[in-house]
């Protein structure tokens, strides 16, 4: 395929890709219903109903913007061949293939980063404050900043590595290799995730004495589970929104409550939660969510092996020679449409999670805490009661609240 063919399919793809979602997007929000659920009514009374649409729609209106800016600067990038452009420039001054790798994939990072910086700013303190979310201070937001542009300096420059030495030493075998390590990864951070990486940005603590505890342990006791590993999370220090997860495989689970979900929610709502995530745990979809991923990450690295040397795919970009990372740029690309049906599928997988884990905190605790937990939880953080079913099958993870309710029998 001549490099001319191979751009001409990249800005397809990118147009695609934009058009695509947005049209989703803009299906779900076109006709907001009027009417409000009977069973939801309690905590969702007209005014809140009214913020929950507005946020929506406000959410989408920024997501249309951003995704045009972002898609006509990938347009012009490529059209123009700016990405082979500054490969050519580097490549007059650094000679180490992976040196110059680093440096294309930090300056892209940097300069993505920075763009997209008034767009975060605008979320944070005008669109997220605007419907009481906010709490996050400047200061705190720079330090979030800081620290995160350091660990994915440090993650990514670690991938860029093994992957350019992998290339080197293995040949058209790499791909077996950099799958077998990224697999190890995602085990070790499905593993030490909240023990090393949540306590860079939140504090943890064990759940404390009193009531709630009291209550926690006896349903614990009713399902042999070990309690050490329940904490609560200063989230405040960022939103009002609340939310529980459980993280972790084997002797590392740990089941995570928000200190705004604990602020809002009877015990009894409490515990139907804690043991929605001891329901994740029982079905072992963490695992089979693992597994899951290592598959689709193995198959995607496949693909790219077949790329992974074609120079067309570099002077697609613009560049006068062929390199590695000009190749894996092409490829993420032209793999967008490819990844998001993978990722349709863990979503859809996913979802039927959700109704397990409900199913097992309704049969272990009661379908009616379950289901007031899920309402006064969807309540508290304005979600869009009636999402277009499309919009839905593409981008929720968890289905929405009126086909969990269902699912519960309410
Ligand atoms: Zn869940």
């Amino acid at each position: 395929m001549s490099p001319q063919t191979i751009l001409a399919i990249l800005l397809a793809a990118t147009a695609f890709s934009y058009f695509f979602e947005q049209s989703l997007a803009w299906l779900n929000i076109a006709r907001p219903r009027q009417d409000i659920d009977p069973r939801v009514r309690e905590y969702f009374d007209p005014e809140r109903y009214a913020k929950t649409v507005s946020y929506q729609k406000d959410k989408t209106r920024l997501a249309l913007i951003t995704a045009s800016l972002f898609t006509a600067a990938n347009l012009l990038l490529l059209a123009f061949g700016t990405f082979g452009w500054l490969e050519n420039q580097l490549a007059a001054s650094i000679g180490s293939q992976l040196r110059r790798a680093l440096a294309f994939y930090g300056i892209l990072y940097l300069a993505m980063d920075l763009a997209t910086l008034p767009v975060q700013i605008y979320a944070t303190f005008r669109l997220e404050a605007r419907y009481g979310f906010n709490r996050t201070t400047p200061k705190l937001f720079i330090a979030d900043k800081i620290k995160s542009l350091i660990l994915s300096a440090l993650l990514g420059a670690a991938a860029i590595s093994g992957l350019v030495t992998l290339v080197q030493k293995m040949g058209p075998n790499f791909w077996i290799w950099f799958a077998a390590a990224a697999i190890l990864f995602i085990l070790l951070m499905n593993m030490f995730y909240t023990s090393l990486i949540v306590p860079l940005f939140n504090k943890l603590r064990p759940l404390p004495e009193g009531e709630l505890r009291n209550a926690i342990e006896a349903y614990a006791q009713t399902q042999n589970f070990r309690l050490t590993g329940i904490y609560v999370i200063d989230a405040s220090k960022r939103s009002s929104k609340s939310n529980a997860y459980f993280s972790g495989i084997g002797p590392k689970k740990k089941i995570v409550l928000y200190d705004t979900l604990i602020e809002k929610h009877s015990i009894e709502e409490l515990v139907a939660v804690l043991a929605h995530e001891v329901g994740h745990y029982r079905h072992k979809h963490i695992i089979k969510s693992f597994i899951a991923s290592a598959m689709q990450i193995s198959l995607i690295l496949w693909v790219f092996s077949l790329f992974a040397a074609a120079p067309a795919l570099s002077l697609a970009l613009g560049a006068d020679h062929y390199a590695l990372h000009l190749n894996l740029l092409a490829f993420a690309i032209l793999a967008g449409p490819i990844t998001s049906f993978s990722s349709l599928f863990s979503m859809v997988t996913s979802r039927r999670y959700e109704y397990q884990a409900d199913a097992f905190a309704a049969r272990t605790t009661s379908a009616a805490a379950m289901s007031s937990a899920l309402i006064r939880l969807s309540a508290d953080n304005l979600s869009y009661l009636y999402p277009h079913p499309a919009y839905v099958f593409f981008n929720y993870s968890h289905p929405p609240l009126l086909q969990r309710l269902e699912h519960l029998g309410v």
